[in-house]
Formats: structure tokens, sequence, C-alpha cells
């Protein structure tokens, strides 16, 4: 056995060993039984011992040597129709195949309990190339989409502009709204800004043989793991809680081989791959995600308590304090998260007031990172929704970070008024 690991070692040391040994079976570490924990240090790096590495090698080649024209032609073939890497193949240019980005993926499935995932530029770039995959112009071109949504997939759908229709409608409302032509179901739980709760199995069982993609940004894999309960398809913008730090934007989809080949075809013609730094920082950003995403949760819970008695607030948005009649949390979804969203008495003026009286948090769009942000969802992120999907203009979001509560608490006090 411990020949047999040593050959396989040995045969692969030399050209390429970088790229290929830690997509192979017999890596030096067995990551399979391992807790969350362990799994969101450890994994994807399965073979970095052998290789004699600690920290994650970067790879920037844009382009990579072939071993001969018959073998770079084959890897060329096999990549661009979707494939992973030959075994003895060249990974040809970096549109088509980089091991940094490969090491990424690897990690990030296995914290999704998929077969294996597929990283791009930006969570709109993983978005576009779902919807080019699974809901073509030339073929299954509807899309069922269960408000509400992120602005930039509201959008993307509403305008239609890469050719597909598409059924906006309630979670209840997914089998009545299917087509013989819907390629994908879209939803998104706890969705933005406002935090409800979806049941992804009372989606799935609805869309019947219809793949359903899951954005599940919000959650991230520590809280929720869509496949789990059926959906084809989970999605991030790993800008958010998996870079953690707001200095990486990119994004990623975890799921089934098949799915990921039609997935890689469109990034290799788009070229929407992630770039290799931002695959790196990635990686690195998930060895403190469980951590990073549990602290922030038991903040905005304090958080979210301490706005839901205060005068100016007439309604908070927070998983746990509103109802969640599918019965979410606790058995789809491990904990609450970190967002909170408020309602205001004020209104616009009261929103206008506290998003520019505030010193800690900072006034900005986007989320999950270390520090807390706020931010008005109808003026910013879902500026473009259309009518009444719009959330109203007294809604503020806050992404809850990893500062002092009390501090936070009085930082919102300046803008609110004391409770
Ligand atoms: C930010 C965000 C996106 C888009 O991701 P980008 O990385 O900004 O392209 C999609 N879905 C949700 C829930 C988001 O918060």
């Amino acid at each position: 056995m411990l020949l047999a690991l040593q050959a396989a070692l040995s045969k692969r040391v030399g050209r390429n060993a970088h790229i290929h040994s830690f997509m192979c079976e017999s890596s030096s570490m067995t990551t399979a039984n391992f807790h969350f924990d362990t799994l969101a240090v450890h994994a994807g790096r399965e073979d970095l011992t052998a290789l004699g590495l600690h920290a994650l090698p970067i790879d920037l080649s844009t382009t990579n040597p072939l071993p001969d024209i018959e073998r770079g032609g084959d890897s060329y073939e096999a990549l661009a129709g979707g494939g992973t890497l030959p075994q003895d193949g060249s990974a040809v240019y970096s549109r088509l195949w980089n091991p940094t980005v490969a090491r990424f993926e690897s990690a990030l499935a296995q914290l999704e309990h998929a077969e294996t995932s597929v990283a791009f530029s930006s969570g709109m770039a993983a978005l576009t190339a779902a919807l080019l995959a699974f809901a073509p112009p030339s073929g299954k071109k509807h899309v069922v989409a269960v408000r509400p949504l992120y602005g930039g997939t509201d959008h993307i759908l509403a305008t239609g502009m890469l050719g597909t229709e598409v059924t906006f409608c309630a979670p209840d409302e997914v089998a009545g709204s299917l087509r013989d032509d819907t390629g994908l179901v879209i939803m998104e739980t706890s969705a933005n800004p406002t935090l409800e709760l979806v049941s992804i199995r009372a989606v799935v069982d609805q869309a019947g043989e219809v793949p359903v993609l899951v954005d599940n940004t919000f959650a991230t894999p520590v809280l929720q793991n869509p496949l789990d309960h059926g959906a084809a398809m989970a999605m991030h913008s790993a800008t958010k809680y998996l870079g953690g730090h707001g200095d990486v934007l990119g994004g990623v989809i975890a799921c089934a081989e098949p799915h990921a080949e039609r997935l890689r075809a469109i990034r290799v013609i788009t070229g929407a791959i992630l770039h290799p730094l931002a695959a790196y920082l990635l990686h690195r950003g998930l060895t403190t995600l469980p951590l990073r995403v549990r602290a922030q949760q038991e903040n905005a819970r304090r958080v979210a308590e301490w706005l839901h008695s205060h005068p100016a607030v007439t309604e908070v948005f927070y998983p746990g304090m509103n109802a969640d009649p599918a019965g979410v949390i606790g058995t789809q979804m491990s904990g609450t998260g970190a967002m909170v969203s408020i309602r205001l008495a004020g209104g616009y003026e009261a929103a206008k007031q506290l998003t520019s009286s505030v010193q800690v948090f900072t006034h900005a769009v986007s989320l999950g990172g270390v520090d807390s942000l706020i931010e008005s969802p109808a003026a910013l992120t879902h500026r473009p929704v259309e009518g009444d999907a719009k959330p109203g203009v007294d809604i503020v979001r806050m992404s809850i970070g990893l500062e002092h509560p009390d501090d936070l608490i009085a930082d919102l006090t300046r803008g609110l008024g004391p409770r």
C-alpha cells in the first residue's frame, strides 16, 4: 500500500507535478471524514507536504508548455469541451485551466458536499455561465426565478439580455410557473435583502427534472449545504463571506461533474475564469470561514436583538426573529447568519441620516467581510429591480462584522438615537 503510494507520487514528480498531484486519489492526506472546520483548513492542500510545500503555491502562467502536438491537441480538446486536465496532458492556456484555481475549486467542493466546483471571475460571471449553460437562447431558454433575489440576478433575468425568458414567482408557485422549455430554477435563501427563508427541498420537489440553482452567498457552506437538500448547484458570490476581507472578487458554483462540464465549457469560451491570485486569496479565506461566520453571527444576533425594541425601527429582518413557516432553521440552515435588515419609522430621511452618521460601520455596498457595512438596497444593490419587487426606501441592510457588538450598537445609536 505504502509502496504503491510512493510509486504513484514519484511518477508524478517532475513536469506538472504541482498541476496534477492534488487531484489524485493517492494524495498524502485523506480528508473525507474530517469535520467542517478541519476541512476548511486542509481541503485542497492534501498534496502540499509531498510536494515539499506548506503554503498554497500560485501558478501565474498564462500559457503552458505542450508535451507534443498530439497530446497538446488532445488537452485542448478535453479542456475546451469542459473536461478536467488529462493526466499526461498540458493545461495549455490559463483561460482553459489553472492549477491554483483548481485547488480552490477542490476545497470549496468539499465544503459544499459537492463532487466538484467551477470558479469564475465574479458572482455575476458565475450566474451568467449558469444561464448560458442551462437556459441557452437556442434551447430551453425559460428560467423560473423565486423572488426576492439579489438585484443583479433580478436585473439580468428581467432584461433577458442573455436570451433567457423569465417567470418570477413566490416559493410555492414554482410548479405552476414551469414550462416545457424551462431549463433552470433559481432561488436564494436567506434572500437578499429581507432575509426570507425558503425551503430548498420544497422548491426542488416542485421543479422535478429541472435543475435548481441556489444562491448560497448569505448562508455560506458553514450554515447551509444546498446540495444536501436536492439542489443541483450551489452558487456563491465568493466576493462576500468566502473571501471575507473585502479585497477579492470571485464567484463559484459547486455541483456534480456533468453540470460542471457544461459550466467549464462556457467559462472557456467567455473567458470568465477566476484569476489565480484571487483563487489564492479565496482559498486562504476558507481557513477562517467557519470562525468568522460564527463570530459575525453572534454579533448580528446581539445587534438584531437591540434593534428589535428600538422605537425608530418598525421591523427587524433577521432569521430566527421572523416567521419560519417552512422550518428552515435547525434543519436546512444550522444558524441565522450575520446579515440584518431594518425598516425605519422615519422612512427615507431616517435611512439617509443613519447611513451618513455611522463611523464604525462603513456606508458601502457588498457584505460578508470582517468589518461592518451598511447600505440602502433600494438606492444601490437592488436599484435595478422593477416595480413592487424593489425593497422600500425605508429599508437599510447591514452586514455585521467582527467588531465588538457594543461598539456597533453605540454606532447605530448615533444615527437612530438611544433606545
Ligand atoms: C454580490 C452578490 C452577487 C453577485 O456577485 P459579484 O461577485 O458581485 O458578481 C450575487 N448574489 C448575491 C446574493 C450577492 O450578494
